[in-house]
């Protein structure tokens, strides 16, 4: 399943990606595009991508291959696609969450040179985004990213 979402879904994008779904994002188009919404729709057709709106009108134009989400929290969102069968919310870390590059292990040189990461490395696992060189790491981030997740989804 892969994804395409408009401007208003940058929070659930990151979501998706954490969750290892490819999810492009309008806010990654050149902005001021007076036809973006036809660009959208243009997109998600080419690509088979499922387009991910909080504009009915749009969604409505996207017809089956779009899905409108009335609600501006993001565990709504995840909680509607979850209920579709569009997606399993869980944490996968296998993608960037800020631009959707399949993430691969780093190398200890490569963990050496970000200064972000954890002095404690005991037990982590490093990853490396290829596209933009940021680092990952499977720590309190997305376990608590993790833990939100099944908190939140489990409750109706
Ligand atoms: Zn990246």
């Amino acid at each position: 399943m892969k994804f395409i979402a408009d401007r208003m879904l940058g929070t659930l994008t990151r979501y998706l990606r954490f969750m290892g779904y490819d999810t492009l994002s309008a806010n990654s188009l050149t902005p001021g595009n007076a036809r973006e919404d036809t660009a959208l729709l243009a997109i998600a057709r080419d690509e088979g991508r499922v387009l991910l709106t909080r504009d009915r009108e749009l969604a409505r134009r996207g017809g089956d291959q779009a899905v409108y989400l009335p609600s501006e929290e993001v565990m709504d969102q995840v909680r509607a696609l979850s209920t579709r069968g569009l997606i399993t919310p869980a944490l996968a870390m296998d993608r960037c969450s800020l631009c959707n590059t399949t993430l691969r292990p780093a190398t200890s040189a490569e963990v050496e040179e970000a200064d972000y990461a954890p002095r404690e490395r005991d037990s982590l696992e490093f990853f490396l985004c290829p596209g933009c060189r940021r680092l990952y790491w499977m720590g309190s981030h997305g376990r608590n990213l993790r833990e939100s997740l099944s908190r939140n989804l489990e409750s109706p």
